[in-house]
């Protein structure tokens, strides 16, 4: 009888993770393809310095997650490759190191693997920490909304001798000055912004 190595917490009998944190690994490893797939489409909001400061020191060995870029489709499979070449070497040490693979055939092998590495994987939380991590990493970004662009009304220059007015659509993102795409117009002052906003024509509902 003996606690579980990955949450401390509960009984994990003779083995090193207990049904709780096996079947969350299980879990986690089955949707982190999915995530890291959604990654690829997701703007990046989240720097590579935030990222590197949020991963757990405990979680090292046998790669250093700190030199990773976790929230990239390679930096994943760098660290669940090198997790599979340890755990292969420890259960089956004749044979040679995995064959390069994707994430998806990463996790696949991993979680047909979970019963031995919850029961005979010493470094079994170690794993589980990390496949959290990633999977932490990776919601940071696919999680956060994507910034939407505010609408701030119509463009309000005067384009011609003959005092015709723009119109255009004016639309910024968060933090980004304030400038027409048509006229070239930019409403960088105080003043300029309660300018434009004096001469908006009035919201048709
Ligand atoms: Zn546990
Ligand atoms: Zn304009």
């Amino acid at each position: 009888m003996s606690t579980c190595t990955a949450c401390t917490d509960r009984d994990a009998g003779d083995r090193y993770l207990c049904d709780r944190c096996t079947t969350r690994l299980g879990d986690r490893l089955a949707g982190l393809p999915d995530l890291y797939a959604e990654l690829s489409i997701v703007p990046r909001v989240t720097g590579l310095a935030e990222v590197v400061t949020t991963a757990p020191t405990e979680a090292r060995a046998p790669i250093n997650l700190d030199v990773i870029d976790l929230c990239d489709l390679g930096g994943a499979v760098r660290v669940l490759e090198a997790r599979r070449t340890d755990i292969q070497a420890a259960r089956w040490p004749d044979r040679g190191a995995p064959a390069p693979a994707d994430l998806m055939a990463h996790c696949r092998w991993l979680r047909m693997e979970l019963d031995w590495i919850a029961a005979h994987y010493p470094a079994a939380a170690e794993l589980a920490a990390e496949v959290r991590t990633l999977e932490g990493s990776a919601l940071t970004i696919v999680g956060a909304p994507p910034p939407r662009a505010q609408r701030l009304g119509y463009c309000v220059a005067v384009t011609d001798d003959a005092g015709t007015v723009c119109g255009a659509a004016l639309r910024r993102y968060p933090g980004e000055p304030v400038r027409c795409r048509w006229c070239g117009t930019q409403y960088r002052t105080e003043a300029d912004l309660l300018l434009l906003r004096h001469y908006q024509p009035d919201e048709v509902a």
